[in-house]
């Protein structure tokens, strides 16, 4: 079994990064590098502040990045309990030369993007295979022969195959051992999910040097995870795990929100009924929570790409099963918006809407497939005065860049002064005069203890005699003291002719001190 010294990431993305630090951090003997063609990317991750916010991976990168100098502590064990610990040099690294580290690496993990195809044939659906293509041809040209290779991202099932062509054909004669090792990790707690893995699965060949690689990357991660946590399974197993999982996973979230539109026609509560589902052992109690539906970069390409993979293996029973996922997901968004649109007695013009949360989930700055994004565009074709954004995370300049991005082609006047859109870095100025606040982002800043703070602000309110609605599907504000937790409860918690005195809010925490809905 060959034992790795040295380690090249080719990807340094949401997986690359994390993954790359969090192996460095526990195999101090191995030399990581994480490689990019981005150099903002790189440039990012060797400073203070790394691309993407997770929560651990400073610590991580402080670790393994940066090293360790020479310590002693002293533990609260009594006298005898000083702790020397060594020196520790840094052993990950970024860089853009992507061919001279793959060159010098015995083990390459490809950690590229991985979309869906936007055109031509199996146009958004398809997954858009030319990253990992071109990185494999450079693999190809540039490493060691016998260097092994690790698929890390989500790619459809037999995409190994393709990538021994592609190296067979830039490098003929060469052998080089291809695994597939997926990655589960969930955005917001990567370094949670990387330091104490459910799994992890490593497909290989089942001839003997496909084991043996298997063998060696398993002892790669047998340093901090349970041997019996690290399944290894054939090639085209591991590649379709992945994608299945993930369509599983999304599965629920269409399954519970479809059960959250029938609770709201019948008077059953969605949060009741998860909640009894969910105590059955043999479905859990995880991926039961109504909502907007998922988002995130992955869970729909992943369906789709399973979508894709079925018809074109003329299963289109199996292809139209998966399809109802993303239908339910969608239909839950534009129930919400008009629901929204109702309440606000059918027009939104002259209105202003807040919108408190732009990424995908709590915890992660990553705005892709978010649906926000959706929301927002839904509103604007009910033409309100004003659509206003705050996200704890995300910064402002990156959200009117994304959007404009996104809404180019349409040609609209889309910021302010000209446009709708404004983006804030605080809550109050957001909410402050809105009709309406939509939580769409379940950050822990709109939750507690915010909520008891703005009750005593919606009573101030509503002797005032303004108008204002607070609409959530994860976690709103409501008067009646408890969270909108679901579309559901809406119709109880649906705060009619109040509204958010950004006066009042911002005194009520100064004289706390700290402000939880404040950017930090
Ligand atoms: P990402 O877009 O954040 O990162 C990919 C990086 O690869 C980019 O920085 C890009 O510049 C770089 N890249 C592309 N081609 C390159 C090349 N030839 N040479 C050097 N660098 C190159 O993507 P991500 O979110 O990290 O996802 C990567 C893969 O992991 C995808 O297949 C995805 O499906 C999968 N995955 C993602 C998650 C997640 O939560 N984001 C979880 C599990 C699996």
């Amino acid at each position: 079994t060959p034992s790795f010294q040295s380690i090249c990431c080719v990807g340094a993305g949401y997986v690359g990064g994390p993954t790359a630090a969090v192996i460095a951090f526990q195999n101090p003997q191995i030399r990581v590098t994480v490689v990019d063609k981005d150099p903002s990317r790189i440039r990012k991750w060797m400073s203070k502040h790394p691309p993407i916010h997770e929560p651990g991976l400073r610590d991580v990168l402080r670790v393994a990045r940066d090293g360790t100098r020479a310590t002693t502590v002293s533990t609260d064990q009594g006298p005898d309990s000083i702790v020397s610990l060594p020196e520790r040099l840094p052993n990950l690294f970024f860089s853009t030369d992507v061919e001279k580290c793959i060159s010098e690496a015995d083990l390459i993990f490809l950690s590229v993007n991985t979309p869906t195809k936007l055109s031509g044939i199996g146009a958004g659906a398809a997954t858009d295979l030319f990253a990992v293509e071109l990185a494999t041809q450079t693999i190809a040209e540039a490493a060691r022969p016998g260097a092994v290779i690790v698929e890390k991202s989500t790619v459809p099932c037999r995409t190994a195959k393709r990538i021994r062509d592609i190296l067979d054909l830039y490098r003929p004669g060469v052998s080089f051992e291809i695994l597939s090792n997926p990655e589960f990790l969930a955005e917001g707690t990567a370094i949670k999910d990387l330091l104490n893995p459910d799994r992890i699965l490593i497909g290989s060949s089942q001839t003997s040097e496909g084991l043996a690689a298997a063998q060696a990357l398993k002892n790669v991660y047998a340093t901090w995870v349970d041997p019996a946590k690290i399944l290894t399974v054939n090639i085209w197993s591991s590649e379709l795990t992945k994608l299945a999982a993930n369509a599983m996973l999304a599965q629920r979230i269409s399954s519970i929100n479809s059960i959250s539109a029938v609770c709201e026609r019948t008077g059953a509560n969605v949060d009741e009924v998860a909640r009894c589902i969910g105590l059955d052992s043999r479905l859990g109690s995880k991926f039961l929570k109504a909502g907007l539906g998922f988002g995130g970069s992955c869970f729909k390409k992943d369906i789709l790409s399973l979508i894709y993979l079925s018809r074109s293996l003329g299963l289109d029973e199996v292809g139209d099963y998966w399809q109802q996922v993303i239908t339910m997901n969608e239909f839950q968004r534009s129930r919400f918006v008009s629901r929204v649109v109702c309440d606000l007695n059918g027009t939104l013009v002259g209105k202003k809407v807040a919108i408190l949360g732009y990424a995908f989930k709590k915890n992660t700055s990553d705005t892709r497939e978010s649906p926000a994004i959706d929301v927002v565009k839904q509103l604007l074709a009910d033409r309100p005065a004003e659509v206003a954004i705050f996200d704890p995370r995300c910064n402002p300049s990156d959200i009117k860049e994304e959007l404009q991005r996104l809404f180019a082609a349409t040609g609209l006047q889309l910021l302010k002064p000209d446009g709708p859109i404004e983006v804030y870095n605080n809550p109050y100025d957001a909410c402050n005069n809105a009709s309406a606040t939509l939580i769409l982002t379940e950050w822990d800043q709109f939750r507690y203890p915010a909520l008891r703070r703005t009750e005593s602000v919606f009573e101030t309110a509503r002797s005032e005699r303004a108008q204002a609605k607070s609409l959530s599907p994860h976690g709103g504000l409501s008067p009646h003291g408890g969270l909108v937790r679901t579309m559901s409860e809406l119709d109880i918690a649906t705060l009619r002719h109040h509204m958010l005195s950004t006066k009042t809010l911002v005194s009520d925490y100064e004289s706390e001190g700290a402000d939880p809905l404040d950017r930090y």
